[in-house]
């Protein structure tokens, strides 16, 4: 598989670099030079193989020969250890339940895929220090994925006070080969730390840096894989009527989902559902890109202002030569997700911020006929406090999350100043 930058055309790596690089000169993404695409035919053989059979087939059109398809299969059936099973909400509509991995939210997906290819590419001598900052699921999901990994140093970036204490739980608390710091300032602050990091060349090769954020195009690939999963599940009639609603913060999610729709995976149409951080929604209205300062919401894993992938999104639809006039998105304030998630729940669905806003645009989006999906990205136990304030309803935490919310946190506190994640990256 060949990669190229998206900010320098003539830089092309393979599929390993790219996984160990994270990103390309002058903090360019990623982007594979071939889109491949199924037959129709070959699609449908598809949606009836088990997930990680369809899987492996869809990651070697991407991949190719870089990885024997046998690897691959392995390597997808240790990352893919848990189902994405679709909920019935009402006669039309479905969520995607993303949320049943190891830290109750679709980055497990990703994380856990980019942790078995970035072993499967690395020199088993290297030190690797993966730096990511995270706006409250990544960090969960990169963390566990990586946890007791030989040769793999994790650092990860977050927020101070900005994400839910449970989040904060899940993964500040796991020590060993995993350390965390809480960042005096918003997620973009984290994500400018990283990025300038990355940027230090003497730094990046002293510690091995890696990021493994969605900028790294293994986790996107893993991504792609639910969506057929999704599709497979849906009886044959309701297959080519299919809009797909994305809860969006930095559009790793929504690219998977059009990479999808480029293999040949039929999805009618795409809803990019932001919160108030509608940097995107603004865009696609007055084509200006004018990012905001972020604001903080109740979905806060979507509160984003300079959605990192988005650029991704533009070249795909331009290589496709589709049109971006045809993406749906809008975003939801606070008040109305509120209201979204208890009328989820009057149908009998409990839910959280992020889904709920996702539910919402779908509802008013589709048309008679059609069939909706909306992808439920994290489990609603993740934000038991807004959930239980909204719903006014006591709701049980999964066990795992039960048991790390009794344990203290170990993070380190930081301001936001580079040269003070330089002297930790090097001497901590
Ligand atoms: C990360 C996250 C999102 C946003 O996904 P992107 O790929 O960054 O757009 C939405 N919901 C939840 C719960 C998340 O953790």
């Amino acid at each position: 598989m060949k990669l190229y930058n998206l900010k320098d055309h003539n830089e092309q790596v393979s599929f390993s670099q790219a996984v160990k690089q994270g990103l390309g000169q002058q903090q360019g993404l990623f982007f594979p030079l071939e889109l491949p695409e199924f037959e129709l035919t070959d699609i449908d053989d598809m949606l009836e193989m088990d997930f990680v059979s369809r899987s492996s087939k869809i990651l070697s059109a991407y991949i190719g020969d870089e990885i024997p398809q046998q690897q691959l299969s392995e390597r997808l059936k240790a990352a893919f250890t848990f189902p994405a099973p679709l909920s019935r909400v009402t006669d039309d509509i479905a969520c995607l339940e993303l949320f049943h991995g190891p830290t109750l939210a679709f980055k497990d997906f990703g994380g856990r895929f980019m942790a078995q290819m970035l072993q499967y590419v690395s020199d088993s001598a290297e030190q690797i220090t993966i730096l990511t900052a995270t706006s409250g699921d990544t960090g969960a999901a990169v963390a566990h994925a990586f946890y007791g990994m030989e040769n793999v140093r994790v650092v990860i970036l977050y927020p101070q006070g900005k994400i839910s204490p449970l989040q904060e739980k899940l993964f500040c608390t796991l020590g060993g080969n995993i350390q965390t710091i809480a960042v005096d300032g918003d997620f973009d602050a984290c994500q400018s730390l990283v990025k300038q990091a990355f940027d230090d060349e003497n730094l990046r090769k002293t510690v091995g840096l890696n990021s493994a954020n969605s900028i790294n195009i293994s986790r996107l690939l893993a991504q792609i894989c639910y969506y057929f999963e999704a599709v497979a599940q849906l009886p044959q009639e309701k297959r080519n009527q299919l809009v797909i609603s994305v809860p969006s913060g930095n559009f790793g999610d929504l690219t998977a989902g059009l990479l999808a729709k480029s293999l040949g995976l039929p999805v009618k149409r795409f809803i990019a559902a932001t919160n108030a951080n509608d940097t995107v929604p603004r865009f696609l209205k007055n084509n200006a890109w004018e990012p905001n300062k972020t604001v903080a919401t109740l979905s806060n894993a979507m509160d984003v202002s300079q959605p990192n992938n988005w650029p991704r999104v533009e070249e795909l639809y331009r290589r496709k030569t589709w049109r971006l006039s045809e993406l749906v998105s809008a975003s939801v304030d606070d008040e109305t997700t509120r209201q979204a998630m208890r009328e989820l729940n009057d149908l009998g669905y409990v839910s959280e911020p992020h889904a709920a806003i996702a539910w919402r645009l779908l509802r008013d989006n589709l048309q008679e006929g059609e069939f909706g999906l909306f992808l439920g990205t994290a489990h609603p136990a993740k934000f038991n406090e807004s959930v239980e304030a909204i719903l006014g309803q006591p709701l049980a935490l999964p066990q795992a999350l039960a048991d790390r919310a009794e344990l203290p946190l170990l993070s380190h506190e930081m301001a936001d100043d580079f040269a003070a994640l330089r002297d930790f990256l090097l001497n901590k």
